[in-house]
C-alpha cells in the first residue's frame, strides 16, 4: 500500500502518520517528489484498518500496490526519479554514458580507453575487477588492485567509477574505490548480495538475469530498495532466447515496459547483448530510441587482443563514430547529450 500526502500538510501532520505505522509494526519509506510525498507501507497490513489512516488530516488516499515490488513500482514515484552521484545525474533528460573495457587488465590499458571515451561525453568508467566467468580456467580479473587501477584513472580523468562485484565479502574494499556497484546478470537474483548491496547504501547498477521475468528483475531491485537504498538503475542486457545468432537477445520492448512499470532510471548494455561488436551501435541506437536514459559500452584499445569478451569490445574509434549517431538522435528524442 502506498499513503499519497495531501499536499501543504505540515511535518507534524505527516509525523502522525509514520507514528500510527509504526504503533503498528509496519515499516514507512518516504518518497519525496517535487509535487507529492508519497509514504511506502512494507509489513503486515492486517494489523492496521485503513480507516484509522483515512481519517487522519494529512492522508489524501491510500492505494493497494498489487504487484510483490512497492517501492520499486511506478506508484511510489510517479513522476520518474532520478539520482545524483557526485556531479552526475541519472535518470534526468540527459543520457548517461558509462563506458570502459569489459575486464580492467592494465593502468595504460584503461588509460587509454578513459581518455578516449571521456572525449565522446561518457562520465562513469567501467571495468571488471572480479569476473564472474562461466569457466573456472578463464581470466578471473585483478580483483583489488584492478579496482585502484580504475580509481586512479577516473580521478585522472574526471570519470565516476563502476565496477560489479560478486560477493557482499567484497562490500566494504569496493566501497573505497567505486560510486557505483554493478550487480551483474549471473547475480541478479543473489538476494542475500542484493540485500548487503542494499544495506551499503553505494548506487547500483542491476543487470537484468539472463533469464530473468521483468517482474522478477523489479523484485531484485526490491531487495535492494527495501534495505533503503534507492540509488538503482536497470540495466537491460539481453536475456537468453532460442535465438544464437547473438550472445543474448536484447530486450528493447523492456524499456517501454519498465517506463510503465517504474520510476527507475534504464540504462541498456548493448556489448553483452549483442555479443558482437558489429552489432552494438544498431543496438544503442535502438535502445536510446525506445527511451533508455544512457548505455553501458565494452571498449578496448585493441579488442582482439583482450583477455574476456574480445568479440563484442569498441575500438575507441569505433566508440566515437557510435556516440556521434547517438548525440544526433537525442536532440530529436528531447534528450540531452553529455559534453
Ligand atoms: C560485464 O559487464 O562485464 C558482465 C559480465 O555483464 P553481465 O553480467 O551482463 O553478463
Ligand atoms: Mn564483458
Amino acid at each position: 500500500m502506498i499513503i499519497v500526502v495531501k499536499p501543504g500538510a505540515t511535518k507534524e501532520q505527516v509525523r502522525e502518520i509514520l507514528d500510527q505505522l509504526e504503533q503498528h509494526g509496519l515499516t514507512a519509506h518516504i518518497s519525496e517528489g517535487a509535487e507529492r510525498t508519497i509514504i511506502g507501507v512494507i509489513g503486515d497490513k492486517s494489523r492496521l484498518s485503513t480507516d484509522s489512516l483515512e481519517v487522519l488530516p494529512a492522508v489524501e488516499k491510500l492505494v493497494p500496490i498489487m504487484e510483490s515490488y512497492k517501492l520499486a513500482s511506478k506508484a511510489f514515484r510517479p513522476e520518474g526519479m532520478s539520482f545524483a552521484i557526485k556531479d552526475v545525474t541519472i535518470g534526468g533528460r540527459e543520457l548517461t554514458m558509462m563506458a570502459g573495457p569489459c575486464s580492467v587488465e592494465s593502468e595504460e590499458q584503461v588509460e587509454t580507453v578513459a581518455q578516449a571515451v571521456r572525449a565522446c561525453g561518457a562520465k562513469i568508467l567501467r571495468g571488471g575487477a572480479y569476473k564472474p566467468r562461466t569457466s573456472p580456467y578463464a581470466f578471473q580479473g585483478l580483483e583489488r588492485e584492478g579496482l585502484k587501477i580504475l580509481r586512479r584513472v577516473a580521478d585522472r580523468n574526471g570519470l565516476l567509477v563502476i565496477s560489479e562485484i560478486t560477493s557482499e565479502n567484497d562490500i566494504a574494499f569496493a566501497s573505497e574505490y567505486v560510486d557505483m556497484i554493478q550487480i551483474g546478470a549471473r547475480n541478479a537474483q543473489n538476494f542475500r548480495l542484493l540485500s548487503a548491496v542494499g544495506k551499503s547504501g553505494i548506487p547500483v547498477l542491476l543487470k537484468r538475469g539472463i533469464a530473468e521475468t521483468i517482474d522478477e528483475w523489479l523484485g531484485s531491485a526490491e531487495y535492494i530498495m527495501s534495505e533503503g537504498n534507492y540509488k538503482i538503475a536497470l540495466c537491460e542486457r539481453g536475456i537468453r532466447t532460442f535465438e544464437t545468432a547473438t550472445r543474448s537477445t536484447l530486450d528493447v520492448s523492456a524499456v517501454p515496459v519498465l517506463k510503465d512499470k517504474t520510476h527507475l532510471p534504464v540504462i541498456v548494455d548493448p556489448s553483452h547483448a549483442a555479443g558482437k561488436a558489429r552489432y552494438v551501435p544498431s543496438l544503442s541506437r535502438a535502445a536510446i530510441a525506445a527511451g533508455a536514459d544512457g548505455l553501458i559500452i565494452e571498449v578496448h584499445p585493441n579488442p582482439k587482443c583482450a583477455l574476456s569478451d574480445a568479440a563484442q569490445q569498441l575500438t575507441p574509434d569505433d566508440y566515437k563514430n557510435l556516440t556521434n549517431e547517438i548525440r544526433a538522435m537525442s536532440t530529436i528524442l528531447g534528450r540531452v547529450y553529455p559534453e
